[in-house]
């Protein structure tokens, strides 16, 4: 069964809530979710502040939208914009490998078809 929380707990959680759930916890000694599980019946967000007033990447919730950058006029921080355009390379890297197995496949049904 898990460990009720004190006063004084819930008192420090309503007070740093905006500090984000890992700080609490590691505060606390408690776990993520335990934090978590306790925001939530509390109706406390964990989001940093900022996060509220759009200031904050929308995907990570943790970094800044720069908003005259690319990444920023995407929406989003440096990082998350970089790691979607790697998803998006990535994405693309397996096309053309696939096109190529598909070109191959299709030479050779039809040297098949010549009898060759
Ligand atoms: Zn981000």
């Amino acid at each position: 069964m898990a460990r009720p929380w004190s006063r004084e707990e819930v008192a420090y959680l309503r007070d740093h809530a905006r500090d984000g759930s890992a700080a609490i916890a590691t505060h606390l000694g408690r776990s993520r979710q335990a934090v978590k599980n306790k925001a939530c019946e509390l109706g406390l967000s964990l989001l940093p502040a900022a996060y509220d007033r759009g200031e904050l990447c929308p995907a990570c919730a943790m970094r800044e939208v720069e908003r005259n950058t690319v990444a920023g006029r995407n929406g989003l921080c440096k990082v998350c914009y970089t790691y979607r355009q790697a998803e998006r390379a990535r994405q693309r890297a397996a096309e053309i490998r696939a096109q190529r197995e598909y070109d191959a496949a299709r030479q050779d049904l039809s040297r098949a078809r010549r009898g060759r």
